[in-house]
């Protein structure tokens, strides 16, 4: 446990030994590649999301890009992404060839406007990826009702949003795929890890066919009918997150006492902390508020870190990154206003499982100082 009066960083992993040891047992079990402990770790999470396929992967960049393939995403196609996101949500439409198009965030939520999807539509969009942001459900309904009448696929990029529910239903679940990653900063963590779920049996077992060499299996029967890829999770790292979904719940429930003490002690008018909409259990992957835009995020994030609390940016204005910058020069300011702001006035804060409401406070109390 953190004392009070270490440095609180921005985010930390919470292994516990019974974690360790499960590990430990798969080492020594000499199974290390994917066998009896990723099946079981795909079972518990379809239970768990009550979704009908589960496919685990080596990382959630890994899954969207497999998503992407599997449904023949490809040269040509166009695919809505919101402009506000990490990078790996545009870079896997990149890397199939196809063409990101960008859509504006609601600042109330920094997930994607769904008032704004029509502008980016054309004859050539084949998908839509709504991310949902920090752990917060996009709203799903309107999202799934677009692609409805415009026949396209959805992709969750659920990178964030383990346990996150939308209408009383865990995120994952609704769309053609759904795409989770274990990485560090995630709900739970393998190191490095991910998943796709689905409840479409072909889209199912085309990508555990392509994560696994293009092997068909049935029984003993092998059959190698596609240029695959080695996108597999291995043994250990499935034990770690089984031995972590235990307690996932109780984990949820800590996180919205933590997020309650936030949105309880930082009521300051230059600070605008999260809202969530009342058909959404916000999982918490991180704690983002928006700053006055008068403020400099990036010298109050220096600030914070010399007084001992870890905080960053929360995420990208992607068309602003290096890449689709000099790729695609669109105008943020004049296209993307709410995802630029975001970027530049978004500030992450430290929550999670190993924090004391106490910490919560004093972090609170840091950045009244700092603020005054
Ligand atoms: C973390 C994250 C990813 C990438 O997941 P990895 O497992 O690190 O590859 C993709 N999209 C979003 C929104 C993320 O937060």
């Amino acid at each position: 446990m953190l004392s009070l009066c270490d440095f609180i960083p921005l985010a930390s992993p919470n292994i516990l030994q019974e974690d360790i040891d499960e590990v430990c047992r798969v080492l020594r079990s000499g199974m290390l590649v994917q066998s009896v402990e990723v099946r079981m770790l795909e079972s518990n999470l379809e239970e768990y999301l009550g979704v009908k396929h589960v496919v685990c992967v080596s990382n959630g960049t890994a899954s969207l890009h497999l998503a992407l393939l599997a449904l023949g995403i490809g040269k040509g196609d166009e695919v809505i992404v919101p402009a506000f996101s990490y990078v790996a949500t545009a870079n896997v439409v990149e890397i199939v060839g196809a063409k990101p198009v960008f859509v504006d965030i609601d600042l109330a939520t920094f997930n994607i406007d769904t008032e704004q999807l029509d502008f980016a539509l054309s004859s050539r969009t084949k998908a839509i990826m709504p991310v949902h942001e920090f752990g917060l459900s996009a709203d799903l309904d309107a999202i799934n009702e677009f692609a409805r009448i415009n026949n396209l696929y959805v992709i969750e990029d659920a990178a964030c949003a383990l346990g996150s529910k939308y209408n009383d239903r865990m995120v994952g679940g609704s769309s053609d795929f759904s795409s989770f990653s274990f990485h560090p900063r995630k709900a739970i963590t393998s190191g490095e890890g991910g998943f796709l779920a689905t409840n479409s049996d072909a889209l199912a077992n085309k990508v555990r066919i392509m994560r696994n060499h293009g092997i068909s299996a049935q029984g003993t029967d092998m059959h190698f009918v596609e240029a695959g890829f080695n996108y597999r999770l291995t043994e250990f790292q499935a034990a770690l997150v089984n031995s972590q979904l235990k307690r996932l719940e109780s984990m949820i429930d800590y996180k919205q006492v933590l997020a309650g003490t936030y949105l309880d002690k930082l009521v300051n008018s230059r600070i605008q902390t999260p809202s969530v909409p009342n058909n959404c259990r916000h999982s918490w992957q991180t704690f983002h508020v928006l700053l006055d835009d008068k403020l400099n995020r990036d010298s109050i994030i220096v600030k914070l870190k010399d007084v001992g609390v870890g905080t960053n940016y929360g995420a990208q204005c992607i068309p602003l990154v290096d890449y689709y910058k000099s790729k695609y020069q669109l105008d943020c300011k004049a296209l993307y206003p709410n995802a630029l702001r975001a970027y530049k006035s978004g500030l992450a804060l430290p929550l999670y499982e190993k924090l004391l409401t106490s910490h919560i406070d004093r972090v609170c109390d840091i950045i009244s100082e700092i603020l005054i």
